[in-house]
């Protein structure tokens, strides 16, 4: 079967060109040509038609093979070109190849016509696939595959680019927007890989939607994007932007059946922020957004140097906390829980300390959102669980009286929804012979909110083990009604601010007898947290109100304080 050859021969004599196509012909071709003799004609049919390969005279009236070789250059075309002449003598041949040309054969030896042409096809295939091999090469090497979004190389040269103009001209002032999507590792961890993929493509298309024609959006990290502002006129429009994205992305997202919600933390670096390497600079915006992640969901930080030292304070404590929980240095204190009928002790929770080599005593509040962040609170609370049942085992053990004790234990809601908690409290409960009823899980209302479905489970699971949930800090967060109803809940434990403010403040009392009207309605019991006074613990009495802990009756106690407390305090009547 004849091959089709779209062939367009460069020569004066339209003999010699139908002496060639004849010569196509006999080669089995069915070519579709075209003669062209001037620079003109040959310019306008490289433009307007595609070409598998050139033949050319060496040297026309009007025109010459070099000459055409070097507009195919201009135009960047890499079609096989042969050279077919009359009359060329060596050097002009091996000057013509040097110049691009494949290949060169005599006009009395046709014969070599179809076999040169059948191999410079080929070589053009090897040549094109190899090109084609190169630009997916380049275009991996600077954009994301999966977003088609620019990648980290190439914004930090378009960020460079900017320090540079900046510099030179500073009126220009420009910005960064670095941000990472919220529960992002929850999506991918839950839902897997494909989904998750499909969140950050479609993030991605809402971030390109809302940003400005000339700002620059990348992918910069797994779950994190940046916006280069290229120009901006007062550095309020990075808020705008910024509330924008927010808007934009806690729309849920419809991924092919889950529908999920996210938000971003976005850090935003100013272009006057007094960095020249795009490195530094974004290393800057990664200090905000870390800061605006740590403040909670969907917020904004912008960049100031003071961020940078506390930073680097907090990755040194960072640091220092790893090797505090990897070499047990970290210990339990238990603070007593009483009956306010009768001030006897009920049980104990126990709270974390750590005492720094060299900074001294530094405060879970401190820490304990460290490990947070850092997903060291995992070890950490099992730990606390391990450490509090082992207690809790020495004084039953010891004093018959602990026998109906319980010990709370702080949960972060990491742990809460981590797939191995609830095997390792059945060993705990086991390894020292406990009964579930013992422990009380306290967890705060946010982080049940923010983990309400998956929270359920494990909820529903701890229940059946007769696990207690006390609800911490109640009356600080959403206090969401529904929640309260279909969550198993056993205990709500009224925060310090509220007991602390109730003998003075009005307000303040009448939250307190809210709670404890609605845990009377639930069935709940109540700690009062916090306190301190006798006109509190007077207070609580008459509102009715069952259990407390606070300064009043103890501070948090090491566990040799606890032995000489129970050793020492008859019925374990504190008051
Ligand atoms: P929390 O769970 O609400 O603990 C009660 C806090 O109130 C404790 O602070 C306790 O020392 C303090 N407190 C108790 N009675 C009084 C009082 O009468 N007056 C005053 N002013 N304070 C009182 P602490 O030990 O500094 O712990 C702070 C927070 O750190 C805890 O709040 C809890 O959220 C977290 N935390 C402590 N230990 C752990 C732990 O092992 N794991 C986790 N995930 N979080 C923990
Ligand atoms: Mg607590
Ligand atoms: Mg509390």
């Amino acid at each position: 079967m004849n091959r089709t050859l779209r062939v367009l021969i460069v020569e004066d004599s339209q003999d010699d060109a139908e002496l060639l196509v004849i010569e196509l012909e006999l080669g089995g071709y069915k070519p579709l040509w075209q003669r062209v003799d001037t620079p003109a004609t040959l310019d306008v049919v490289l433009d307007t038609q595609a070409w598998d390969i050139i033949i050319a005279d060496y040297s026309m009236p009007k025109f010459t093979a070099l000459e055409a070789l070097q507009l195919l250059q201009d135009k960047g075309l890499d079609l096989p070109f042969i050279i077919v002449s009359g009359t060329i003598g060596e050097e002009t041949a091996i000057g013509a190849m040097k110049a691009g040309a494949h290949d060169y054969l005599l006009k009395e030896n046709l014969a070599r016509l179809v076999p040169a042409i059948e191999r410079e096809l080929r070589e053009a295939q090897v040549r094109h696939e190899s090109r084609q091999a190169r630009e997916k090469l380049q275009y991996l090497a600077f954009f994301d595959y999966l977003t088609g979004l620019p990648n980290r190389s190439w914004f930090l040269d378009r960020l460079q680019e900017c320090l540079i103009r900046y510099q030179e001209e500073p009126h220009r002032l420009f910005a960064v927007l670095l941000l990472t999507l919220d529960r992002y590792q929850m999506v991918k961890y839950s839902l897997g890989h494909e989904l998750s993929n499909q969140l950050l493509v479609s993030a991605a298309h809402r971030l390109e939607n809302c940003t400005r024609r000339n700002d620059i959006v990348a992918r910069v990290e797994s779950d994190e994007f940046a916006v280069l502002l290229t120009e901006i006129q007062d550095p309020s429009e990075t808020l705008e932007i910024a509330q924008k994205i927010h808007q934009v992305l806690k729309l849920p997202f419809n991924l092919d059946g889950p529908v999920v919600t996210t938000n971003a933390s976005v850090g935003i670096v100013l272009g006057n922020s007094g960095y020249t390497q795009a490195e530094a600079f974004i290393q800057a915006a990664d200090t905000a957004m870390h800061d605006a992640k740590v403040r909670g969901t969907s917020c904004t930080t912008i960049f100031d140097r003071e961020m940078q030292k506390r930073a680097i304070n907090r990755l040194q404590l960072e640091t220092d906390l790893q090797q505090a929980i990897r070499y047990q240095k970290l210990y339990l204190n238990y603070q007593p829980i009483v009956s306010l009928s009768n001030a006897q002790i009920v049980g104990f929770e126990a709270l974390v300390r750590w005492r720094h080599p060299q900074k001294g005593p530094i405060s879970p509040s401190q820490f304990v959102p460290i490990a947070e962040a850092t997903g060291l609170i995992i070890q950490l609370g099992e730990w606390a669980i391990e450490d509090s049942c082992k207690r809790l085992c020495r004084w039953q053990e010891q004093f018959a009286q602990a026998a109906a004790f319980s010990i709370g234990v702080n949960i972060a809601g990491s742990h809460l929804v981590d797939p191995d908690l609830l095997a390792k409290i059945d060993k705990f409960l086991n390894d020292f012979q406990l009964s579930g009823s013992c422990l009380k899980l306290e967890i705060t209302e946010t982080i049940l909110m923010e983990n309400a479905s998956e929270a359920m489970t494990v909820l529903k699971q701890l229940k059946e083990r007769n696990i207690q949930i006390c609800i911490d800090d109640f009356g600080t967060g959403y206090s969401s009604l529904s929640y309260l109803r279909h969550l198993p809940i056993d205990i709500l434990k009224i925060d310090r601010s509220f007991i602390s403010g109730m003998a003075v403040d009005q307000k303040d009392l009448d939250i307190v007898k809210a709670i404890l009207t609605l845990a009377q309605t639930l069935g709940l019991e109540v700690i009062a947290e916090g306190v301190e006074t006798e006109e509190q613990l007077a207070l609580l009495r008459v509102l009715g109100c069952h259990y407390g802990q606070g300064f009043l009756f103890s501070r948090p106690l090491s566990p040799e304080a606890v032995m000489t407390l129970l050793n020492s305090v008859p019925m374990l009547q504190l008051r």
